[in-house]
């Protein structure tokens, strides 16, 4: 599966065609439209891949980054668009993914005649294409953005948004961390269960609040002292040094902060059972689920943990309703005990598993596609 890691291809140069080629290498679809825009007024550099509308529109947050060509922007779009193909349709929306970026430093470039025309670019786009907010875009953006198109999520509640998602990431977070649990031991009670939760920001704080309720001996670390301190004089739970984390021993590991922390340097020294945190892209490469796995280590995909956030953005399009993000949330427990039978079942790794349930569900949306038309 071509991940999305969030430092590599952002910011190397890449020959356009690698996104493709790996695509096909790794049996995905291309995407079904790769679209670049270009305003002369506002010097708005964007492409926008459509990844797939099998399932529905295609949703996923814009990016605004430095790129150092068109050529790299495109390369980052195309395998950020798959991520979120597999992200909706294992989180059991009725959406297809897709990326787009934005070519520039947000910091010099970003003005709202540029976002403006970024958005009637999505506008022309009939909806194929829905927008939100990633890395270099915020939800003031997707409120300028929304003055010229409705093809957009993820605004402020005074402008018609459902607000924070981070919530409803912690819920998903809870909900595969409980379930994980209860496959790996027998029993989904979390009493008593040592689980490390490496960055409390606003996904981390919320899930500890969570475990210290459900009876779990908690430890924190982040390099924000404050944001640890609170934490222990609020809920007297562990602090642990952000260097020690990692190797913490306990029995549930809950990365919350950056990607890329589960590697070849650091999978050998891991002190924990089980792998089940927000941070996107946690996983060095592919292979390294294998790694875990090979060490008897549980890994619960981060596309499939973290999308609690997904599901409550893309409420939004039918009129936010907080009962029915609620019920699909806790769904993230249940894809996710269901993810690690079939793993077992077929004698493969969890992110092996999680990938071809996201890809049946999309084959079974293609093969109703073609049967209502024929
Ligand atoms: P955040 O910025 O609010 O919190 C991140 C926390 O990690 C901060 O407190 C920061 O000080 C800490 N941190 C940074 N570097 C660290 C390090 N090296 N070691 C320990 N702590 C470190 O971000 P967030 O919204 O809580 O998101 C956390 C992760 O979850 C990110 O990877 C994000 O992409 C992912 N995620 C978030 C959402 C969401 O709804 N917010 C949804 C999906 C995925």
């Amino acid at each position: 599966m071509v991940r999305a890691t969030e430092e590599s291809g952002a910011t190397g140069e890449q020959p356009t065609g690698l996104a493709f080629d790996r695509l096909a290498e790794a049996g995905h679809d291309e995407p079904e439209e790769l679209v670049i825009f270009h305003d002369h007024d506002t010097g708005l550099r964007a492409v926008v891949s459509v990844h797939s509308t099998v399932l529905g529109p295609a949703l996923g947050g814009c990016r605004f980054h430095p790129y150092p060509s068109i050529g790299a922007a495109v390369h980052d779009a195309v395998r950020l668009g798959w991520s979120m193909t597999g992200k909706a349709a294992l989180a059991g929306l009725d959406l297809g993914g897709g990326k787009a970026v934005i070519v520039g430093d947000p910091r010099r470039i970003r003005t709202e005649a540029l976002l403006e025309a970024f958005g009637r670019s999505i506008e022309r786009l009939g909806g194929r294409y829905i927008t939100a907010e990633d890395v270099g875009t915020s939800e003031a953006d997707m409120d300028v953005i929304g003055r010229v198109t409705e093809w957009v999520v993820g605004r402020s509640a005074e402008h018609g948004g459902a607000g924070d998602p981070s919530p409803a990431t912690a819920v998903g977070v809870f909900e595969a961390l409980r379930a994980t649990v209860g496959h790996t031991t027998g029993s989904d009670d979390l009493a008593d269960m040592r689980v490390t939760v490496v960055g409390v920001g606003k996904v981390g704080r919320p899930l500890v609040e969570q475990l210290v309720a459900a009876g779990a001996l908690v430890s924190v670390a982040d390099v924000d002292d404050s944001a640890v301190a609170d934490l222990v004089d609020r809920l007297g739970v562990q602090p642990v040094a952000v260097a020690d984390a990692l190797t913490t021993p306990s029995d549930v590991l809950a990365p919350c902060a950056l990607g890329g922390v589960l590697n070849t340097s650091t999978i050998p020294h891991l002190r924990c059972r089980m792998v089940v945190g927000s941070a996107n892209n946690q996983l060095g490469e592919d292979a390294d689920a294998q790694r875990l796995a090979d060490l008897g280590i549980v890994y619960a995909p981060d596309f499939l943990v973290n999308a609690g956030g997904l599901i409550h953005v893309a409420d939004e399009l039918h009129g936010y309703d907080e009962e029915r993000v609620a019920a699909r949330v806790r769904g993230i427990g249940t894809t996710t005990t269901r993810l690690f039978q079939e793993a077992e079942e077929y004698g493969v790794n969890p992110l092996v598993a999680a990938e071809r349930l996201a890809q049946r569900r999309i084959d079974e949306g293609r093969a109703e596609r073609t049967g209502r038309s024929s």
